[in-house]
């Protein structure tokens, strides 16, 4: 027992064991789960990972069982790790159960697959799970679930074989917020597997089209094509089939004309040929219905019955994928691709792929009829694609001569040679500039024959690709021709135009890919550095994703993934990259961000958007969303380092209760919270009349008149207290309120100055502050200034407005119109701060200014720093020379007053030396003696 001073019991030996072992396992799997989050891969280090949990823990065994397997295959071990005393558990203990067995047992493991761990002592379990056990020589065990992708993946397992364990409940937790980081890495793991097989796949496309199209031997470049994309897949076999149904019987057979198969997997020709002349079972028959409208068909063994089984078992394939290959939009036959040594199910971007090869092996089709056509038909250059034409070599280029063919275009032959210039408007505008360039260069002395692609534009404004092959021609006077051939390449750069597609976007969202996310990031990493806008990175994941998917199925997750990747691309910028990292992981650029603010705007603002319901197949669901951002800055080490900040910033909004962001940086998050709360509390202030104008007065420094009054804005906020305009002005300019808190204070002088008149005080003139966001809204604030002087009766030189050299130097040469209109209707305009930085002595002049407000710094240096009072003396000179009126800000002694007076008779000033600011109530005392006495004390209230 542990005991105080007094010799009080404090906490039980046994307790403080317990929980310096829980202290101990925190910061173990803290540090395993930031290894797992840092590693690059998680799998190598999850067995140091497990082993040193498992030691930490004290249990006998851990075990890391995968059982995310297709379907009839058994559990796999993982990962297992035995203390020295116990061993692994015995695999043939696994075999020979009886049903009724194997179903309690599967009622046993039952939660873990919607995602609860599971806590088993021997001596309490039901009868089988008991006989397991014994069998298995466990007391007691732990298992909690790893789900990867939303989905159960596989099991940790802790088994104590000696005595029982007593898990308590955060020690659980624990183990299951490692088994969910343990899940995520798997699943990023897995989709950056995906990515690179779909860069393969993708390389493979490319380079079948780009041979296909230019090949010799069209059917050895298919056949290299079905070798190179079945290998970018991992299919065994592929089978190009044309469907050809007897007009006679009414009977389809399937006639191979090209394949490509693995060296370990038959061709299987015999078995082609008896499924050829055997007749089709009507289920066979409705499978394959599909295929006629253009849509892939696919299937698997063990899920197939009757005569598509029979199918199966006579390719010995396991799953297969048909991709109709149609031409002139018919169902002409289609692509087989099979997989024999596993099943499989075959992603969206695989199937793309293969539709684009489909589509490609159509287009030869056509053309290849064509061709035959064109031999039967003997029309040869009529049915044509390829049109000829032919210019002559003056400098205006007229068309001599045009094919019949260019009628498939709609335009008339004849037409066009009556008018032997006019061809041009059968060219795309963007291209006719290029297509010109190219005929001119044909027109030198040493030009060669050349090729470029054009659009052209048929009779009804339709677009074609045409490939333009041209060459001079010369007679022996030495005079020349142009003659080209014209070729359709639509169907092929609609191919070229897929495959950039594909490469670019995630096929389920229509968002960028990681791939492309990555070029965004380094494009942008880069432009920050060579000091281009700094900008951010926001990394969201779905809160409770997973459960959606489990309730309303995949196909409802999908549905939800469109939406929200919909939602986040309204709620961002075209500047903005919106992509999709995997699952349910969003990944977003942000660009030109000023400062952390506008990052945590936009993440509060995609909460919310996020947050809103979706209605799916007529469902009414919602889900949350965190989101980590990680902001650029000079420091940034590299790209990517961004994205692992981002990830970690994610993981801790994660794990302070979802629905949230957070910054990488603790300071800046910290910083960003309590501004974006400020903002919001300051919004709500003036409705909660938490705003005061306090007034400080201007006086003639010789005698004590009150010659002015500026007007200062408090805030009494509810829980921080008295606030100076200091502490929220940069606040409300930084967030758009600055605008209307302006308004509210200029009303509120005026009135106060209506008020004063009322009264018989002599007040000479109310002094408003001016910010920059009020100068920008330009007539607008004009017409506010007009319609708060007539709602008070006042005359335009009643009222004055300061404007900081801060102000006056952000303003453009536009904006500043607003302060010379002003000054034009008679408003005083002071400049506030003069001396403090810029000290342009052309405000003086541009805004005809009535006042000059000497910087409190220059006040405090007159009779502090040798030259300062030279300084003042300057100044209030200058000022006489050009019948401006001087105030001398911040005078908070008697002999800074002295020194003024002593520099100028007429100077007047304002300081804690004559009076602090007051309340409006106040300022009626000290206007009714029309003179202030000085405080004297000077400093602050
Ligand atoms: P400012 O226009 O130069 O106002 C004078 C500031 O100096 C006031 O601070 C006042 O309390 C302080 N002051 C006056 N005499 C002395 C003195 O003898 N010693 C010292 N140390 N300070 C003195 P406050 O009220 O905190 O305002 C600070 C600034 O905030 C103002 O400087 C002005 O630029 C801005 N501001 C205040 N109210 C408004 C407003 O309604 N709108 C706008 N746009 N700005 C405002």
């Amino acid at each position: 027992m542990l005991q105080n001073d007094g010799g009080d019991a404090l906490v039980h030996a046994d307790d403080s064991a317990a929980l310096s072992r829980r202290g101990l396992l925190i910061e173990t799997v803290a540090t395993s789960v930031a290894d797992v989050l840092n590693a690059k891969s998680a799998t190598t280090v999850l067995p140091e990972v497990l082993t040193r949990v498992a030691r930490v823990v004290r249990i006998d065994r851990l075990l890391v069982v995968e059982s995310d397997r297709s379907a009839g295959a058994r559990s796999s071990l993982f990962f297992t790790w035995a203390a020295a005393a116990s061993g692994l558990p015995d695999a043939a203990a696994e075999q020979s159960r009886g049903a009724d067995e194997l179903s309690a047992l599967q009622d046993w493991l039952a939660p873990l697959a919607s995602g609860q761990p599971v806590v088993t002592a021997r001596r309490t379990a039901p009868a089988a799970v008991r006989e397991h056990l014994q069998s298995m020589d466990v007391v007691t065990s732990l298992m909690v679930p790893v789900m990867v992708d939303g989905r159960p993946w596989g099991r940790i397992v802790l088994e104590d074989c000696t005595s029982e364990h007593d898990w308590v409940s955060d020690d659980i937790k624990v183990m299951t917020t490692l088994a969910e980081t343990i899940g995520a890495a798997i699943t990023r793991e897995r989709f950056s597997a995906q990515v690179q097989q779909r860069e393969r796949l993708l390389h493979a496309v490319n380079q079948s089209t780009t041979e296909i199209a230019t090949a010799k031997d069209l059917h050895a470049a298919v056949k290299h094509a079905l070798r190179i994309t079945a290998t970018a897949i991992g299919a065994d076999r592929v089978l190009v089939l044309e469907v050809h149904r007897s007009v006679a019987s009414g009977r389809e057979t399937h006639l191979l004309r090209n394949f490509w198969h693995a060296r370990n997997v038959p061709l299987g020709l015999q078995q082609i040929v008896a499924n050829t002349s055997a007749e089709p079972r009507p289920d066979v028959l409705a499978w394959l219905a599909p295929l006629r409208d253009g849509k892939a068909v696919s299937g698997s063994r063990s899920t197939a019955q009757n005569g598509s089984r029979e199918v199966f078992e006579t390719f010995n394939s396991l799953s297969v994928l048909l991709v109709p290959i149609m031409v002139n939009a018919r169902y002409w036959g289609h692509l087989s691709i099979e997989s024999c040594s596993q099943e499989r199910d075959w992603n969206s971007a695989e199937v793309d792929a293969l539709r684009t090869l489909a589509d490609l092996i159509g287009t030869l089709i056509t053309q290849q009829r064509h061709r035959e056509e064109i031999a039967t038909a003997n029309t040869i250059i009529q049915s044509s694609p390829t049109i000829l034409y032919r210019l002559n070599g003056d400098a205006a280029l007229p068309m001599t001569y045009i094919s019949q063919n260019i009628g498939q275009l709609g335009h008339n032959p004849v037409e066009l040679l009556a008018d032997p210039r006019c061809y041009r408007q059968m060219i795309h505008p963007d291209d006719r500039a290029g297509l010109q360039a190219a005929m001119e260069s044909l027109l030198q002395p040493d030009a060669k024959p050349g090729v470029i692609e054009l659009r052209m534009l048929n009779k009804s404004g339709g677009v074609r690709w045409f490939e333009n092959r041209f060459r001079p021609v010369r007679d022996e006077s030495g005079q020349v021709e142009i003659e080209g051939i014209l070729t359709d390449i639509t169907e092929r750069k609609h191919s070229e135009e897929r495959i950039a597609l594909l490469a670019r976007t995630d096929t389920l969202t229509g968002a960028a890919n990681r791939l492309i996310f990555g070029d965004r990031l380094r494009q942008s990493f880069a432009a920050a550095q060579r000091g281009a806008h700094p900008f951010a990175v926001l990394y969201l994941d779905l809160d409770r994703f997973k459960e959606v998917n489990d309730t309303l199925g995949h196909h409802a997750g999908d549905l939800l993934l469109q939406q929200v990747a919909q939602r986040l691309k309204a709620t961002t910028r075209k500047i903005d990259v919106v992509a999709r990292l995997g699952g349910d992981e969003f990944a977003i650029i942000q660009s030109e961000v000023s400062d952390s603010s506008a990052a945590g705007r936009l993440g509060e603002k995609l909460i919310e958007i996020v947050s809103a319901p979706y209605v799916i197949d007529g469902n009414e669901l919602r889900i949350g969303t965190s989101i980590g951002i990680a902001l650029w800055d000079r420091e940034t080490p590299e790209p990517d380092s961004l994205l692992a900040q981002a990830d970690q910033a994610l993981y801790r909004a994660k794990h302070s209760g979802r629905g949230q962001y957070r910054f990488f940086s603790e300071e800046i998050d910290h910083e960003t919270r309590e501004h974006l709360a400020l903002a919001e509390d300051l919004r709500a202030a003036l409705g909660r009349d938490e705003l005061e104008i306090c007034y400080q007065p201007q006086v003639e420094l010789v005698s004590g008149r009150i010659m002015g009054m500026e007007a200062l804005l408090r805030w009494h906020h509810p829980t921080r207290g008295l606030l100076l305009p200091e502490d929220f002005l940069p606040i409300a300019e930084k967030f758009g309120i600055m605008q209307q808190l302006g308004r509210w204070t200029l009303d509120g002088a005026c009135k106060q100055m209506s008020l004063w008149r009322q009264q018989q005080m002599s007040v000479p003139v109310v002094a408003v502050n001016v910010s920059l966001a009020q100068i920008k809204m330009g007539t607008e604030f004009v017409r506010d200034v007009n319609e708060s002087l007539e709602r008070w009766r006042l005359q335009p030189s009643d009222l004055e407005l300061d404007v900081t050299e801060h102000v006056l130097a952000r303003t453009t040469l536009s904006q500043s119109d607003v302060l010379v209109e002003l000054r034009r209707l008679g408003v005083g305009i002071a400049i506030d701060n003069f001396g403090a930085k810029y000290s342009t002595l052309d405000y003086l002049r541009t805004y005809h200014v009535s006042r000059l407000k000497i910087a409190r710094g220059m006040v405090a240096a007159a009779d502090a720093q040798a030259g300062g009072s030279a300084m003042i003396r300057a100044i209030l000179s200058l000022a006489a020379e050009l019948g401006l009126d001087v105030v001398a800000e911040g005078v908070e002694t008697e002999n800074q007053r002295d020194l003024l007076v002593a520099a100028s008779a007429r100077a007047q000033g304002q300081g804690f030396y004559y009076s602090h600011p007051v309340t409006a109530h106040e300022s009626m005392q000290m206007l009714r003696a029309g003179v202030v006495t000085p405080e004297k004390s000077g400093g602050p209230p």
